[in-house]
């Protein structure tokens, strides 16, 4: 099983084998510029992602759909979300942001105007100086204040039952019945661009890490039970690998030593990258005759999903890692540059975007779809 609250996937291979996810590769010659995140394996699969590369190509309408759950500090590995919805607002998209108030209320215990406020500071602060367009298609609503949404998922809710809960997120008879419910909400966020009142039927894709799946696939189950009556689309979605933590497992923000956050001040970003986890050999010497093993190592995959922009470059320092020409010190410090000089830019941007995002829910509130 797998579980969106708690377990970490690190096996993608087994995961396309035994869930139907498919190898996002097979599609990437259709698109005609793909997310660099697409072009270096990150994102690795997908399901029914060929409506959504034939609406880029077309120029027709489509939409993203992406949740944010306020519940703690954005770390660096959450900016490959922001990445993508960049890309998608470039490529047309409609950009749909549920805040997902109700979920971390009911799964985290969470209080409305405190997620309100994680929600503004933390995440809406980061979207925007990571270069989210605020003006341009963008949708982005708490999910509490959103009645079109709530309403939705009310109705939906009327076809699924308890086992089919159970069987999906592994919930049991003490869990409290609003996280229960919870993830009809998201389901209502994902479906409900589609609706008359939002436009009508439109492919939709969202993008994932894997551990999101189950509710991907309640998601394309409920849009398929209620064909005659709202002619969804089923929902496409997308998946990529998660960002390795700082010490080698997963990066989490309630494991600060997982993790760089976006808004730890660039010195601190630097002194954490450098004391990272990386591939390199016991001694020096050893390094210099085998070579380092840049799969393995914390800092390369920084480079690889974050800061060197070059394919050219990237493959440069690859090569270098494994044949011994360039030992970690040399390597982290120049990664360590790279991330102060990224950190101080956010920073600027950050202090700008700031005003923004305080108002920009009150701005939006009545933009239901
Ligand atoms: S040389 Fe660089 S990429 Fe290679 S293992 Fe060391 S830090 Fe990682």
């Amino acid at each position: 099983m797998i579980d969106p609250w708690s377990s970490a996937i690190v096996n993608y291979e087994k995961l396309i084998e035994e869930f139907g996810i498919k190898p996002f590769q097979e599609l990437l010659g259709d698109l005609e510029d793909p997310h660099t995140l697409m072009r270096r394996g990150i994102i690795f699969g997908h399901r029914d992602y060929g409506k959504i590369v034939k609406a880029i190509r077309e120029k027709s309408k489509f939409a993203v759909v992406t949740g944010m759950m306020p519940s703690g500090k954005m770390h660096i590995g959450h900016k490959m979300i922001v990445d993508q919805l960049i890309w998608y607002q470039e490529n047309g998209a409609e950009i749909y942001i549920p805040i997902a108030d109700m979920e971390s209320y009911s799964a985290r215990g969470i209080e409305f105007p405190e997620a309100k406020r994680i929600a503004i500071e933390e995440y809406i602060t980061n979207y925007l100086a990571l270069g989210l367009d605020p003006d341009k298609n963008l949708h982005i609503y708490l999910q509490s204040e959103n009645k079109i949404v709530t309403d939705l998922a009310y109705k939906l809710a009327k076809r699924v039952n308890m086992n089919e809960m159970k069987a999906i997120y592994g919930f049991n008879g003490s869990t409290n019945i609003g996280h229960i419910y919870a993830p009809l909400i998201q389901v209502a966020d994902i479906l409900h661009p589609q609706l008359e009142e939002c436009g009508g039927p439109k492919p939709t894709v969202v993008p994932v890490g894997p551990d999101q799946d189950p509710h991907i696939r309640l998601t394309r189950d409920i849009a398929d039970r209620f064909h005659s009556k709202f002619h969804f689309i089923t929902p496409s979605s997308t998946y990529h690998r998660f960002i390795t933590g700082l010490t080698g497992g997963k990066m989490s923000s309630s494991q600060p030593k997982t993790a760089i956050f976006l808004s730890d001040p660039p010195e601190v970003a630097m002194k954490k990258l450098k004391s990272a986890k990386t591939g390199g050999r016991e001694s020096l010497e050893e390094q210099k005759e085998r070579g380092g093993v840049p799969e393995d190592c914390v800092v390369y995959e920084m480079l690889l999903y974050h800061l060197v922009p070059s394919d050219t470059r990237l493959k440069e320092i690859y090569h270098q890692c494994q044949e011994g020409s360039v030992m970690c010190g040399e390597c982290k410090a120049m990664a360590g540059e790279m991330i102060k000089d990224f950190f101080e830019d956010l920073q600027r941007k950050r202090e700008k975007a700031s005003k923004k995002a305080e108002t920009i829910l009150d701005e939006h509130k009545h933009i239901l779809c």
